[in-house]
């Protein structure tokens, strides 16, 4: 267990503390999303399956609100994330448009302090919010969950997952050393993580279930169903034994430098795009088209 080696040989450094609450944004619409409570669970619904469920800023906004929402309302005991279509997520939206914030320059240039305070608030810390809310979470996870996706699926507590499912960050492609909520090492282990990152390779039912990523693995048409039976269940036991049975197991994380550990990738994460930046201008060295394209490739070779 890699929580024990830190535990171990960084005494000091493994109390962290949580961040402040970075605060609830304003959201004036739902567009990109669905909620509904029924049986004591509330259920958010990724709803974009046009865009395989790509994450504008306004899909995070929602789901922030929702998450929120659902932490809030005493008639709603467990949370469940999951997503239309073929695809749980195809990760980051990073269309210019409506959806999406200008974080460049007038003349197209970057500034990676501005880059990195957004997705600081927007990527990292609505995921780390969502970790912690006192209520168990599950995610319904089918079709490919990429890059972007985990840091949605990462800070859940259970997941049963599509047997079509497929786990990747290929974000290496793109001279980033992984997406921006690193919980890669802590949930696949060390070498697994590299493997991910190093070749892309996706982590498929089979094997989630075998290493405890999956809590099970059923037919696509039987997700949501089943999902929500699950939760259903666990929302009838007492909501505080529910919350200090997850702050037992997330405290220990914690005392083992979880958080500590997440807020360093991310800032190394940060050294990619800075790279980049320095490189190529823009805050991935390969443009996603590109890493889209070299994907498909590799599919076809295997
Ligand atoms: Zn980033």
């Amino acid at each position: 267990m890699i929580g024990h080696w830190i535990l171990y040989t960084l005494p000091f450094c493994g109390a962290s503390r949580a961040p402040p609450d970075i605060g609830e944004t304003l959201v004036e619409s739902i567009e990109h999303t669905t909620y509904e409570v029924t049986d004591r669970v509330a259920t958010i619904t990724l709803a974009r399956p046009d865009k395989a469920n790509a994450q504008s800023e306004t899909m995070l906004d929602e789901v922030d609100h929702h998450f929120r929402t659902a932490e809030q309302d005493d008639e709603v005991g467990v949370i469940v994330l999951r997503a239309e279509g073929k695809h749980f997520s195809a990760g980051h939206d990073l269309e210019l448009g409506p959806d999406n914030p200008v974080l460049y320059e007038e003349d197209g240039s970057w500034q990676l302090h501005k880059l990195y305070n957004w997705e600081a608030k927007k990527y990292f810390g609505y995921s780390w919010y969502w970790r912690n809310i006192p209520k168990p979470t599950i995610g319904a996870v089918q079709g490919k969950a990429i890059a972007g996706a985990l840091n949605l699926i990462w800070p859940l507590d259970l997941l049963v997952v599509a047997d079509d499912v497929q786990f990747s960050d290929p974000v290496t492609l793109m001279a980033i050393g992984g997406v921006e909520y690193h919980g890669h090492t802590w949930e696949v282990g060390a070498r697994r993580a590299k493997d991910m990152l190093f070749t892309q390779r996706p982590i498929r039912a089979d094997e989630a279930l075998s290493i405890g990523l999956a809590r099970e693995v059923v037919p696509r048409d039987e997700l949501w169903d089943r999902t929500h039976e699950l939760a259903a269940e666990m929302a009838t036991l007492n909501p505080f034994g529910l919350a200090q049975a997850k702050r037992a197991v997330n405290q220990t994380l914690d005392v083992q430098g979880y958080y500590a550990a997440l807020q360093s990738v991310f800032d190394i994460h940060h050294t990619g795009h800075a790279n980049a930046i320095t490189v190529s201008g823009f805050p991935v060295i390969m443009q996603l088209g590109g890493m889209k394209d070299k994907l498909k490739d590799k599919e076809k070779g295997s």
